[in-house]
């Protein structure tokens, strides 16, 4: 498959100007009012309004007279900020197949000027419906119209941060490369989701590898809370990646041990189903016992009592308090209800921007393409002397 960014190509600076005064109105309308757009993009002769016409042919902005005559991003108005303002720092120059699709993001390969291949995480939090944030008791109520576009933001400067965190603690994950509004950049890593592997060559190994990955993370203060089959990645060489980290708490969580637990717990369940595996006992890779429960299982009081500062160092970057609070009240109430809730694997298609994502797949003309192949669609860094105001 191929994403074409072709309209990204021919959009021109004034389209871009105007697509970010969109996204600055947004910072407090849910609508933004077409008059505001203009007063802020500042084009000469109505020009606002020829180009809000663009926009909308591109799918990249919604138009909403209900109220008033206003405007909103679309995912796809959002994806292209993004990727304008990283292809501008130079970050990659061309955008390729997507190689993934989670329930609240879209992965896509990416290639830099000289053809390196990385992976590009599209974060897309609010994708999905979720009662919890429909609810009147609900925290974000204030601002849940346009959550997507601030949560889908936090996920991505989480994610980030503690995927450089990790990295630089030499766990393995994917290399930080760079991060804008809802976009991360990272290395790709080869091989595939663990749950795509039908045979393993040394199962107890790659078992052991990634129960000790959980513990040495607890060690350093923090828990996946989604560590399973599709955030393990697994090459031919059976060497383990692990992704996906917006979700991570500190052990200082109230929830801690049950995230713990769970993480393990999943990693057992998968093993013994897929590979019959039943491991007594659990033992480090250097050979040493560590102090399990009863069953060997890894238990969070015996890693606890070692738990580094990562987390600490983590909750003070990056981001707010507050930000932080707020997002992982959103992914962990919304884990909650979706494990109690048999349909929720339904939920993308009452996605309350729906229509967003349908018209981004449909625009963006996902084409069949070989697997091999590589990103082909170059995008032209047309503005990079644009004021950084606009750019970011
Ligand atoms: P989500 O949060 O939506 O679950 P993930 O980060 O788990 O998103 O990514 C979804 C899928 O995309 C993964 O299962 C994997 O197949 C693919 N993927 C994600 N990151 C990478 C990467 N850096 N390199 C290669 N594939 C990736
Ligand atoms: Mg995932």
């Amino acid at each position: 498959m191929k994403l074409d960014v072709n309209a990204l190509r021919y959009l021109s600076k004034d389209d871009f100007r105007v697509l970010t005064a969109v996204e600055m109105g947004m910072r407090n309308h849910e609508i933004v009012p077409a008059e505001l757009v203009d007063r802020i993009a500042g084009l000469k002769h109505g020009g606002t309004y020829k180009v809000l016409r663009n926009l909308l042919k591109n799918k990249l902005v919604h138009h909403d007279a209900t109220k008033y005559d206003g405007y909103r991003l679309t995912y796809l108005g959002y994806d292209f900020l993004a990727i304008k303002t990283l292809v501008n720092r130079g970050v990659f120059a061309s955008v390729g197949r997507q190689i993934g699709v989670g329930k609240e993001s879209d992965i896509f390969e990416v290639a830099t000027e000289d053809g390196t291949v990385l992976a590009m995480k599209l974060h897309r939090l609010g994708r999905t419906s979720f009662r919890a944030v429909k609810s009147k008791r609900d925290y974000l109520q204030h601002r849940r119209s346009f959550n997507w576009l601030y949560l889908s933001r936090l996920a991505a400067l989480k994610e980030f941060a503690f995927m450089k965190a990790l990295g630089d603690h030499g766990f393995p994950v994917p290399t930080a490369v760079d991060c804008n509004r809802h976009c991360v950049i990272m290395s790709l890593v080869q091989g595939y989701p663990l749950v795509q592997v039908k045979e393993l060559q040394n199962p107890d190994d790659v078992f052991d590898t990634i129960l000790g990955l959980v513990v040495r993370l607890a060690e350093h203060g923090l828990i996946h809370c989604d560590f399973n089959e599709f955030n393990i990645m697994i090459d031919d060489e059976e060497k383990i990646t692990m992704i996906d980290f917006p979700q991570m708490v500190s052990v200082s969580h109230r929830n801690a041990q049950m995230f713990f637990d769970r993480d393990i717990e999943c990693i057992y369940k998968f093993f013994r189903k897929r590979f019959h595996l039943s491991s007594e006992k659990y033992v480090e890779q250097d050979g040493s016992d560590i102090d399990d429960d009863e069953n060997g299982r890894p238990s969070f009081q015996s890693v606890q009592k070692s738990a580094g500062s990562l987390d600490k160092e983590l909750a003070a970057s990056g981001f707010t308090r507050k930000e932080q609070v707020e997002m992982d009240k959103y992914i962990h109430e919304k884990a909650e209800e979706e494990s109690s809730d048999d349909d929720s694997t339904s939920d993308r298609d009452n996605s309350e921007d729906g229509d967003d994502v349908a018209g981004k797949i449909n625009s963006l003309k996902i084409a069949e393409q070989d697997s091999a192949g590589a990103p082909d669609c170059t995008i032209e860094a047309r503005d990079s002397n644009e004021p950084e105001t606009f750019a970011e």
